[in-house]
């Protein structure tokens, strides 16, 4: 029985959290700091989430690690120190490890242990939690923390279970550092994973050969240390250099110009891509204002990309394969250290399957329409499924017993991202209707965490035990996410943001775009006394 302020409550605990990441970590921190019970399960023997998960050579953060980190505590947001531009996995791993140990979080946190399922009980207005252990515990409050990219996806190739050599997925690397000196190693897909680790299993290969069906853009990071005058400037003004980046569209310090790139001549288009090219990352973004919603704009950044890789790649044909064909930025922009020029190495091999798909796994190698390719190592680079894949593949059950599952068969509905209807109590960090990947997740991660606990706080001092998003500002905010998305061309490639590249998955843009204003209705929302939702 845990006390809540005006009344007992027979719950085990007062707040369940799915997944130890940085959502869950922080949601923890918080909500015990609110004086509520918590207990976080997490599937890994680690926590940091995705930072546990993917551990391939090449990862890092594609977002400078200044504003990357948490804001919630000025000490530690002075106190750490950064030793790249863009920190590598095992930086981000010992940062979120830091957090645990620094805000005591261990206590609460159940390692190796999967959510299964949990049921909405709706005469106790509790949630009925079960895990891969065996655990069956209560909570009135259930927070998924369970990440945007946390389930990987392994297409259907068939014969990959009898594959002799290796296989890995970059989503799932093995914590044993992995060794291709000597080795085939054949890399499926060209997104950011396949990108950051082509360059370096390259490096230890004896033969390289790239399987990719779409090309994508990649700038680059020009990683290495943070000037002592940056880390100095920005520790100064910690707190405006966070508001400054929460108040722009991405929520991220990208230097956005407010001009369009069609006001400007060709010369000067290129002067700005060049010196955003120079300056490296996904500052590339913030260009011109209307590469995401004119075509013609956006193909004037994509066309100086282009010509990049023409110059980099020596063999023209395959620089050609390389050059991607649809707008730039409709599928997520890579960040590389040396990705282009990998592909002028004598041992690396562009293989373009879309033009001959690939057909089968064989024991010994990889099979595409017109070729048998001899591999002693596959790596799945094959992305995840994206946003909804965690949550879904739960067996959660609402009001009724109806299924998230179910209910999100022609794609997942819910009011700000945070709640969904039928599915009381249930808080989403960062998923689904919410700007989420479309940002710099760790404000992100944080605004929805502080609103969640600000939101529990309310409740709680007001004794209530139940808050539900309304049908109708459900579907007001789901029309409204599309709207928003519509005239940009983010709809228009086969991303996962769209949930195109799993197979059967309904054809729904998935996050919101825009992070300040996003962030202005959740504050209008609880103004008006948590409008759009019921409480009891
Ligand atoms: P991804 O962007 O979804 O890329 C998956 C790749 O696998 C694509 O090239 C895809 O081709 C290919 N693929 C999938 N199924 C295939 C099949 N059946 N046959 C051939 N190719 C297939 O996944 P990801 O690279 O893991 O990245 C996912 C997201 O994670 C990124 O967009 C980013 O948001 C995040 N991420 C971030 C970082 C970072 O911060 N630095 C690093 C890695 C990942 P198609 O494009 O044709 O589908």
């Amino acid at each position: 029985m845990t006390e809540t302020k005006g009344q007992m409550s027979a719950t085990d605990f007062d707040a369940v959290v799915v997944g130890g990441g940085f959502a869950g970590l922080y949601s923890l921190h918080k909500l015990r700091g609110q004086g509520l019970k918590v207990r976080v399960y997490e599937a890994g023997d680690g926590v940091g989430g995705t930072w546990f998960w993917n551990r391939y050579p090449g990862a890092r953060v594609d977002i400078q690690s200044l504003e990357y980190s948490y804001q919630f505590d000025e000490d530690l947001q002075q106190q750490w120190e950064w030793s790249e531009r863009y920190a590598p996995q095992s930086e981000l791993l010992t940062y979120a490890n830091h957090v645990a140990d620094r805000f005591n979080l261990r206590p609460d946190i159940q390692l190796n242990t999967r959510v299964t399922g949990a049921t909405y009980d709706e005469a106790a207005d509790l949630w009925q939690v079960s895990t891969s252990q065996g655990d069956k515990v209560t909570a009135r409050w259930l927070v998924m923390a369970t990440g945007c990219l946390s389930s990987t996806n392994t297409p259907d190739f068939p014969g990959l279970a009898d594959f002799k050599g290796r296989t890995f997925h970059t989503g799932a690397w093995p914590k044993e550092p992995v060794d291709f000196s000597g080795r085939r190693v054949g890399v499926i897909g060209t997104g950011s994973s396949a990108i950051q680790s082509i360059p370096l299993i390259a490096q230890q290969a004896t033969h390289l050969t790239v399987f990719q069906r779409t090309a994508n853009y990649s700038v680059p990071a020009h990683n290495g240390p943070i000037p002592e005058d940056v880390v100095r400037d920005v520790k100064g003004r910690y707190a405006d250099f966070r508001a400054a980046n929460n108040a722009t569209s991405l929520g991220a310090d990208w230097d956005y110009r407010a001009d369009l790139a069609m006001e400007h001549t060709e010369a000067e288009r290129e002067a700005e891509y060049e010196m955003r090219w120079q300056r490296g990352g996904l500052s590339f973004y913030g260009s011109y204002v209307d590469l995401l919603s004119d075509p013609v704009a956006n193909n004037t950044a994509a066309e100086f990309v282009r010509r990049k890789i023409r110059q980099i790649v020596k063999d023209p044909a395959v620089a050609e394969r390389l050059c991607p064909t649809t707008p730039l930025a409709c599928k997520r922009i890579c960040v590389d250290t040396g990705y282009y020029d990998t592909y002028n190495r004598s041992n690396v091999t562009l293989v373009d399957v879309k033009a001959a798909p690939i057909t089968a796994i064989t024991p010994t190698g990889l099979r595409t329409a017109d070729a048998d390719y001899e591999l002693d190592d596959i790596v799945l680079a094959t992305g995840f499924d994206a946003m909804t894949g965690t949550l879904t593949r739960m067996d959660i059950r609402g009001v009724g017993g109806v299924t998230l599952k179910d209910t999100w068969a022609e794609g997942p509905k819910n009011y700000l991202g945070l709640s969904v209807v039928g599915f009381p109590n249930l808080f989403i960090i960062a998923g689904p209707g919410s700007p989420s990947v479309l940002t710099n997740m760790l404000p992100s991660i944080e605004q929805h965490v502080n609103w969640i606990g600000d939101t529990i706080s309310y409740l709680r001092g007001h004794g209530l035990k139940r808050i539900e998003a309304t049908a109708p500002a459900q579907e007001a905010w789901v029309s409204h996410v599309n709207e928003t998305a519509a005239p940009t061309i983010l709809p228009t490639c086969n991303s996962w943001y769209l949930g195109a590249n799993i197979p059967g998955k309904p054809r729904v843009f998935m996050p919101y775009l825009g992070f300040a204003p996003y962030v202005a209705k959740c504050e209008e929302v609880v103004a008006n006394g948590y409008e759009g939702f019921a409480l009891a």
